[in-house]
């Protein structure tokens, strides 16, 4: 097993998901690998930050931003689709 591949599961782990591996086969690795503690220590220190701006919900500069980049995209396709169309089923010359 390679440094790369336990960072790789220890990620998924940090994120919730399944990381393919046993918990105690990544701690073991941890333990003994100095690059992948300093590795994880940043990395469980990036998610803290992710989750705490996502548990206080989208910030203002956030929500702007995304408006912004609504906005600037080309609006096609935005009709309402309310032409004039009937409901189906109908019959023809009844
Ligand atoms: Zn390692």
């Amino acid at each position: 097993m390679r440094c790369a591949q336990f960072r790789t599961a220890l990620s998924a782990r940090l994120d919730g998901e399944p990381s393919g591996l046993p918990d105690t086969r990544l701690d073991k690795h941890v333990a003994r690998c100095t690059g992948c503690r300093e590795w994880l220590a940043r990395a469980e220190r990036l998610s803290g930050q992710v989750r705490a701006a996502a548990a206080d919900g989208p910030s203002a500069e956030w929500s702007a931003r995304l408006l912004t980049g609504l906005s600037a995209q080309p609006s096609t396709g935005l009709s309402t689709g309310l032409e004039g169309r009937g409901p189906e089923g109908g019959q023809e010359g009844g």
